[in-house]
């Protein structure tokens, strides 16, 4: 039977560990493609983009092997994101294999994302199948590492495949292990239907393409289907599988990894981790798991030119096509005009919408430092949920402020166990756990607020611990904290865009801190400037940025013109990142400032 020849798996590692390079060697053995052939299929299919009008994104690559027991197999390898903000794709994606590839490397070992990786295969009953990689290195430990496999996640350390993915060494034993360990899918080709979306991307010519697992039941072009999770009826155009060109099926049945077509208008249609099912004859019970995405992290987006407001809605909306989990509405700051409100999966996702705005839409922004979303219990026994701390009600008003707390997992070389302890604790951190990994590494358990971490955590844990640290993290819930929101006052006037929400106990030391980075990044004015910080009537720190004395061209005067020109046009440079708010203006940096601890 067919399906007792297909497997289904991922490849999951930490970041640099080698996924990529394996992926790109299991392609080359399993497609029987030289990598020039490989290249000129991609080229292909980008040629077929253009003729049928269909975006190809290889997250779910159908491969034929021939095995060593003279069998054809089916292989389905399917790719997952690599950031924890997207964990929750990873882990449908993972929900739609049997079994993954486990890569470590051979000289860095277990890292924070391995683990991480490993607890969402185990939570989806995956099969892991070990493969400790760049055994081609001088340093490469494979022992070592075999040893730690065994002790931190507890495989046996003889189940482990040795492999250089960019040698070729290993890939044959890691294609046969697939076939003999990852388990066929099984599940009834004549019951209802329940297929799983893992992923979907907007297609401008042909709508949304879904990427989906066949758990049940079997779907054919020109049947009606619905989305369980929206409720939404669609009739099935396509199907197919990506190979890695699309290629169309006349059915897609149990076990089956591919594409479905069906004039869908929106990514929101077609939600990750939600089940298709017949519209006429529906299962039972859609498939476990199905979460909505909330954003977690907000911000808003300005644009520097009040002109570009329009066009930063058309953004929005174009982008929001593609990503489920982008969420936006209009807002108004007294400080920065007209905006929007966005929400976020997490920092990096954040990143990557601001940075294709400006790229692919050319449009500059101005962005506010991200928050997290409160939850505040009012005297008055109503609660809000705050995602601006602009928006936090007065001290007074406020029986309770609760702050979403995420466990985060690091770990370093023993020598740093100091530096990354301090650093949780100064980010408000409660301690949990500390293992030791091997004779010289810990892995170190803190809970701490998401709030803390969305900023330069990361950034300050790798300065701090020279690189070596790892680290990932996940979202455990709400915690009560004493919080309380700061305003800061430029030229006596309070600034919307700067209010940030501060533990008491350390408002006094971060008020102190804000105001003297606000005297360095707003650069002089034509007349002096006080910084103050606030909490309700009262101001507990101040600076001043003094008056400009002299204007800058002064300088130059007599000087040769191209000197000039380029101070000039430096200026300008500066200028198009600065917004005139009252009369001062403000940088950009200095938005994000009211973040930073130091
Ligand atoms: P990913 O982030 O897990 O996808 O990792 P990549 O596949 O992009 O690999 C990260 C780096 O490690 C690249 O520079 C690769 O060339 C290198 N690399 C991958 N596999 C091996 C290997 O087996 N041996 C050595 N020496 N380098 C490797
Ligand atoms: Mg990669």
């Amino acid at each position: 039977q067919r399906r007792d020849k297909i497997r289904n798996f991922s490849i999951i590692a930490h970041i640099d560990h080698g996924k990529s390079t394996l992926a790109d060697r299991i392609l080359e053995k399993t497609s029987a493609l030289t990598q020039r052939e490989m290249k000129n299929q991609m080229l292909d299919a980008m040629d077929l983009e253009r003729e049928r009008g269909i975006t190809i994104k290889l997250n779910a690559v159908q491969l034929t092997y021939k095995a060593n027991d003279g069998e054809e197999y089916i292989f389905h390898l399917i790719d997952t994101p690599g950031h924890v903000d997207f964990a929750y794709e990873v882990s449908r994606s993972l929900a739609a294999c049997e079994g993954a590839l486990l890569i470590v490397d051979a000289a860095q070992g277990i890292e924070a994302q391995t683990l991480a990786n490993v607890y969402l295969a185990l939570d989806n009953d995956l099969e892991i199948l070990p493969v400790i990689n760049k055994i081609d290195l001088p340093s490469a430990e494979p022992d070592r590492v075999k040893q730690e496999v065994e002790d931190v996640i507890g495989l046996p350390m003889d189940d482990c495949l040795l492999a250089s993915a960019k040698n070729g060494i290993g890939i044959d034993d890691i294609l046969e292990s697939v076939v003999k360990h990852v388990p066929a899918p099984d599940g009834d080709p004549e019951a209802p239907l329940k297929a799983m979306i893992f992923d979907s991307l907007y297609d401008p010519y042909r709508g949304v393409i879904v990427y989906m697992r066949i758990v049940e039941g079997t779907v054919k072009p020109g049947e009606k289907i619905k989305m369980m999770a929206t409720g939404k009826e669609f009739e099935v155009q396509e199907i197919g599988v990506f190979t890695p060109k699309p290629v169309s099926k006349e059915e897609l049945t149990v076990g089956d990894v591919g594409f479905m077509i069906a004039s869908i208008k929106n990514v929101s249609d077609s939600r990750v981790g939600d089940t298709v099912t017949h519209a006429e004859t529906p299962t039972a019970e859609p498939l476990p798991g199905y979460r909505r995405l909330n954003p977690m992290v907000f911000c808003g987006l300005y644009p520097v030119d009040t002109n570009d407001y329009n066009g930063l809605r058309e953004a929005l909306e174009k982008l929001e096509l593609n990503d489920a989990a982008l969420q936006f509405e209009a807002e108004t700051s007294q400080a920065l005009g007209f905006g929007f409100r966005c929400g976020f999966l997490g920092l990096l996702h954040m990143e990557i919408i601001q940075e294709r705005i400006e790229r692919e839409f050319d449009i500059d922004l101005i962005t506010t430092a991200p928050s997290v979303v409160y939850e505040v219990q009012l005297t008055d026994g109503e609660s809000v949920r705050i995602d601006n701390p602009a928006e936090m009600p007065d001290a007074q008003k406020v029986e309770s402020v609760q702050e979403p707390y995420v466990k985060a997992e690091v770990m370093v070389p023993n020598d740093f166990v100091g530096p990354v302890m301090e650093l949780c604790q100064k980010k408000r951190g409660d301690y949990v756990d500390m293992k030791y990994l091997d004779a010289n590494r810990v892995n170190i358990v803190y809970e701490l607020p998401l709030s803390e971490i969305v900023y330069d955590f990361f950034d300050t844990l790798k300065s701090s611990t020279k690189g070596y640290a790892s680290f990932d993290y996940e979202l455990i819930g709400y915690k009560e904290s004493r919080l309380v929101k700061m305003d800061i006052l430029l030229n006596g006037e309070k600034i919307d865009a700067l209010s940030v929400i501060v533990h008491r106990d350390t408002a006094y030391d971060r008020g102190k801190n804000i105001v003297e980075k606000l005297k360095e990044l707003i650069p002089r004015q034509q007349f002096e400037v006080p910084v103050q910080a606030s909490i309700g009537q009262k101001i507990i720190a101040r600076s001043t940025i003094k008056a400009m004395r002299k204007n800058v061209l002064a300088k130059c005067y007599g000087g040769d013109i191209s000197r000039k020109r380029k101070l000039l046009e430096k200026q300008k440079e500066g200028k198009k990142r600065m917004k005139n708010v009252g009369n001062v203006e403000v940088p950009q940096e200095a938005f994000m400032s009211v973040l930073s601890m130091d």
